[in-house]
């Protein structure tokens, strides 16, 4: 079994949901005790959030860069980076490394080529949703993308950072994240991508139609199957 890298804490409550995921995925396959070989470098959100508010993606590709050669050097096969939205600094961590970086926007659209779904909705925070770095992952593999009105960014990125990476789940926040999907689905999109490490926390298949791509689940998934082989 290979050593999967996590460079967590951003923010800590979905790593949570990461650690789950991949020694699941592991004892379900492997059965008995068995467990994942994981490392994790989790880092202070607080500072990580302070370079995106200030537009300072040089220095947290640093941070970034360095967590994931901390983890290189320790024995990782393999590295996540355990949010969407940091992905904006992939290229810079990627190209630090000699391990393979496990992309989450590759990973989610392999899943949703996979499911046949050409159309979809995208919720995460507004830098992933309104900037180019992730969406061209998935329009490069063939997927248009749909994202919410400018209202609805606010409210979804308002709600990821203010409740959700706070571990506060609200009932009413449920609703608002359907409503918004629902609208999705109205404009045409055969799927919602779940394009934030926390919103599996609030919204999961159980609460719509539509088919629900939550991307901690299968970049965790994703991870487990190749440290497995
Ligand atoms: N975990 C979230 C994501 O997947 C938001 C936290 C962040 O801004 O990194 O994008």
């Amino acid at each position: 079994m290979k050593t999967i890298g996590l460079i967590g804490g951003m923010s800590w409550e979905s790593t949570v949901t990461y650690y789950q995921i991949v020694n699941h995925v592991v004892q379900q396959r492997l059965g008995g005790l068995h467990s994942a070989r994981l490392l994790l470098d989790s880092l202070d959100f607080a500072e990580i959030e302070a370079c995106q508010s200030s537009g300072d993606w040089e220095k947290s590709a640093r941070l970034l860069t360095d967590a994931a050669l901390r983890l290189e050097g320790a024995g990782a096969d393999l590295v996540l980076i355990c949010t969407n939205t940091m992905h904006k600094v992939a290229p810079q961590v990627q190209a630090a490394l000699r391990v393979p970086l496990l992309h989450i926007a590759d990973a989610t659209a392999e899943a949703l080529r996979a499911a046949g779904v050409d159309t979809v909705a995208l919720l995460g925070t507004k830098y992933t949703m309104c900037q180019d770095f992730y969406t061209e992952k998935l329009i490069a593999a063939g997927i248009r993308v749909l994202i919410p009105d400018e209202p609805d960014v606010e409210l979804v990125n308002r709600v990821i950072f203010d409740e959700l990476c706070l571990g506060i789940l609200k009932e009413g926040s449920r609703q608002e994240f359907l409503r918004v999907i629902n609208a999705l689905a109205q404009k045409g999109a055969r799927g919602v991508i779940l394009g934030c490490t926390e919103i599996g926390l609030l919204v999961s298949q159980a609460d719509t139609p539509l088919p629900v791509f939550d991307t901690t689940l299968i970049h965790a998934t994703r991870a487990a199957e190749l440290a497995l082989g």
